[in-house]
């Protein structure tokens, strides 16, 4: 049996968020059944063609999986037993927006196996929501995750984006001292992006925003990471924390470099030495699976080079980096043959540290993540 993360892409929102470039879509309720009919069959045909699988991981992701009724999401999830067979142990996420959860929505899907739920939160602060475009409040946030634990959810991530336009320090403080109060399982915490053609970028460029100043938001990173440690929380990727033992089995899939296979529309998937992607419109997909034609809009074959430079920067995201024995394991070559000139370079510039197992990024590396993930970028061809 292989051992793989099963990503399933919910493309729906309730309404689309000012900031948000991400594969989703206000208004498509009435694709809801069709849609996960499709699901269903891709999950089928995909199973049926290929030797048999375990998956590791389950993730329904978005869009928003909750704007889903449970009946469906439950149609998604028998699929995924019946044709992926899910390991005992295994990790089955859904993220959720807490404008769309209620008491019976979540013991249903508990019922139903889910055993992590990772809640939207981004902000405790309503006029940081209003901006943002969410459609939920900070009460909405909390009373989301009480009924969670109450629905037997022992396993909880908040999402919490900082680095937003007029969010000073101290209202990052109050954010953080919320979260800590609750006390989730994870926190993933994200440095907001003004994406071009977003309403958040517009009202930007016409001067009714400041843009977001990036020495206050490694101001704010900085802050969350000496919190967090102090109330108990590991560190464990650029962008991640967890209380031991909680950390998010699915992603480390991504960062290992490991194989995943993603359904629905625009799911990515990592297989077979590939990397292909689904037609990211809802619509298109759902035709394509139903014509019994591929869904897939491109694909992409991993050679040696690629798969190496790959498990060096998304390995370099965890904070305990990359192992070298486990790469030299996996490749046949050591990381100091391969990458030695630009391990060197990263470690005189401060942003990274070399011990006798590995390598990972210092505390400066990890601000500027994107300058070292460069350097191990496979040469262009001449
Ligand atoms: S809820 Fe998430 S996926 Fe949906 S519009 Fe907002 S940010 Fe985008």
């Amino acid at each position: 049996m292989n051992h793989l993360g099963v990503y399933i892409h919910i493309p729906f929102c309730v309404a689309k968020c000012n900031y948000c470039t991400f594969n989703s879509y206000a208004g498509l309720q009435h694709l809801h059944r069709e849609y996960v009919d499709a699901l269903v069959r891709e999950i089928r045909l995909w199973a049926r063609s290929r030797p048999p699988v375990q998956a590791s991981s389950v993730y329904l992701g978005g869009g928003t999986p909750s704007a889903v009724s449970v009946e469906l999401l439950g149609v998604i999830l028998r699929a995924c037993t019946d044709s992926l067979s899910p390991a005992p142990e295994a990790e089955i996420s859904i993220e959720a927006n807490p404008g769309t959860v209620s008491a019976t929505s979540l013991s249903a899907l508990r019922a139903q196996g889910v055993n992590r739920l990772s809640l939207g939160a981004q902000s405790f602060d309503d006029s940081m929501l209003r901006l943002l475009g969410r459609i939920h409040t900070a009460a909405d946030v909390k009373r989301g995750y009480y009924v969670a634990r109450r629905a037997g959810f022992d396993n909880v991530n908040l999402d919490l984006i900082y680095g937003i336009p007029k969010q000073t320090l101290g209202g990052w403080n109050a954010d953080l001292s919320e979260a800590i109060e609750l006390y989730p399982e994870h926190l993933s915490l994200y440095c907001l992006t003004v994406e071009e053609g977003t309403p958040l970028a517009e009202s930007i460029s016409r001067g009714e925003l400041p843009s977001p100043d990036p020495d206050l938001a490694a101001d704010m990173y900085i802050c969350a990471e000496e919190r967090l440690a102090d109330a108990g929380y590991q560190h464990y990727e650029i962008s991640n924390w967890a209380l031991a033992g909680r950390e998010c089995q699915h992603n480390i899939t991504y960062w290992r470099n490991l194989p995943y296979v993603g359904f629905g529309a625009g799911a990515h998937s990592f297989y077979g030495r590939s990397r292909y992607y689904n037609s990211l419109s809802p619509k298109e997909y759902v035709q394509r699976v139903m014509d019994g034609q591929e869904p897939q809009a491109g694909r992409e074959r991993i050679d040696e080079t690629a798969e190496m430079s790959e498990t060096m920067i998304l390995g370099l995201r965890m904070c305990e980096g990359v192992m070298f024995r486990d790469f030299e394991d996996r490749f046949g070559v050591s990381a100091v043959r391969a990458y030695g000139e630009q391990i060197r370079k990263l470690i005189d510039l401060g942003l990274l540290d070399a011990k006798a197992s590995g390598i990972r990024l210092t505390a400066r590396g990890r601000l500027l993540g994107n300058e070292v993930f460069e350097c191990f970028l496979p040469a262009a061809p001449d």
